[in-house]
């Protein structure tokens, strides 16, 4: 038996995040994780898109960037383009996530890659683990183990309802950088969109990395009929064929990506963080900042309740905190995005709205609803 104040199951971003706070604030921390990590190692499906704030706050190193983006170009299948600027940068997610895992082992967590959790379960009041290789004991247990988290099927916490669930399809297309500049544009992303004609209520995209493209394609998991159908019309659209042309698969993967929160995010020492909690952006799909942000938020929570000796507000403290920090804006983003999928006409008014506000903005001042002099007049 190993013993630790915390376990964190999963070394995604979450995971390694709440494992480096943990350990800088003295808690004997350890993470299990069942994949091996780094360039050679798992691949995990994702666009990999991240704000430059992010990647300045972190100090992520420019070489390991997949891309410098400056613009989002905003596809409707009918032909109506919307521009988008800023910065951000399309990352590799092996390269990325092991970039933070290797901080979380720097500030002292035990990191246990090819350890798959295979059951947990209560005893007193510490939690036993059991691996496919040892078992541990935890006071606190991080589940930053993904959207399926075994973690809370395991502890029978209920899962997301299919309204909440993107499948997705990612595919790897190795290409060149020439091509990629000459018909992507050498710095921008490209998001496609039709409520009609292409996917009910998602979108697909185009991100580009140095020498590769990532083609990925989401659809609300209850609204798929044929997802490899469907995955295919999506590529037969013509920007999206001349793009793809004389490019190679390297790989394909279907993945899910939660839209909307999980019914708990805490129970008796136990935390969701990261996609198991469903605390990802409904609209566009980003989850990396704010399973980096549960990460912390979860530990900060313990601190706190520890520090001041109320145990019992472990669960209140921790969503309150993430309430304060951005989960009120997911929940209003959540009620947009019902309404942008309602009809085309919605979405083209959100695409040409998301030009110049933050969905954020876009969300919590119910710009959707508010009726332009245009229209009155
Ligand atoms: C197709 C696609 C595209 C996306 N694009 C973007 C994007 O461009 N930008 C963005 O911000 N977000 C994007 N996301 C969302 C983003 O990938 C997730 O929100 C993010 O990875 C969540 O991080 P996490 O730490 O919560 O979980 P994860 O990154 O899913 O990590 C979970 C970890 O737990 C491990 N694990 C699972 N089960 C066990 C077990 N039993 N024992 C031990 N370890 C286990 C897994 O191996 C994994 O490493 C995308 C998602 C998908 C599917």
């Amino acid at each position: 038996m190993k013993n630790f104040d915390i376990i964190i199951i999963g070394a995604g971003p979450g995971g390694s995040v709440a494992a480096k706070v943990a350990s800088e604030n003295g808690y004997s921390t350890c993470i299990l994780e069942k994949e091996t990590l780094g360039e050679k190692g798992r691949y995990k499906a994702c666009g990999g898109a991240t704000a430059w704030e992010l990647i300045d706050e972190i100090n992520y190193p420019e070489d390991k960037i997949g891309r410098v983006i400056e613009s989002l170009e905003l596809h409707h299948v009918d032909g109506e383009t919307y521009s988008k600027k800023g910065k951000g940068a399309v990352v590799w997610r092996s390269t990325f996530d092991k970039f933070l895992t290797d901080m979380a082992v720097d500030s002292g967590a035990l990191l246990k890659e090819k350890e798959l959790m295979i059951n947990i379960e209560k005893v007193d009041t510490f939690y036993n683990i059991s691996t496919n290789r040892e078992k541990y004991t935890a006071k606190y247990i991080i589940a930053a183990d993904g959207v399926t988290s075994p973690t809370l099927k395991l502890l029978n916490w209920p899962f997301f309802k299919s309204e909440d669930l993107i499948l997705t399809i990612t595919q790897e297309m190795k290409t060149t950088k020439s091509n990629i500049d000459k018909t992507l544009g050498h710095d921008t992303v490209h998001l496609f969109f039709g409520i009609e004609s292409l996917i009910r209520v998602g979108y697909a995209w185009l991100f580009p990395k140095t020498e590769r493209i990532t083609v990925g394609w989401g659809n609300q998991i209850n609204l798929v009929k044929n997802s490899r159908e469907e995955f295919r019309k999506f590529l037969e659209l013509p920007f999206v064929k001349l793009a793809l042309k004389n490019s190679t698969m390297e790989i394909f993967k279907p993945h899910l990506i939660p839209v909307g929160l999980r019914s708990k995010l805490y129970e008796d020492k136990v935390f969701a963080i990261g996609d198991s909690g469903g605390i990802v952006d409904p609209i566009s799909g980003k989850g990396i900042p704010y399973a980096m942000m549960s990460g912390q938020f979860a530990i900060d929570a313990i601190k706190t309740c520890e520090e001041k000796d109320k145990l019992d507000k472990l669960g209140s403290i921790y969503e309150g905190i993430l309430d304060n920090k951005f989960l009120r804006v997911l929940k209003a983003k959540r009620i947009l995005r019902d309404k942008i999928f309602q009809s085309d006409e919605n979405l083209k008014k959100f695409l040409s709205l998301w030009e110049n506000h933050r969905s954020s903005v876009i969300a919590m001042k119910n710009l959707m609803d508010q009726v332009s002099l245009y229209e009155i007049y």
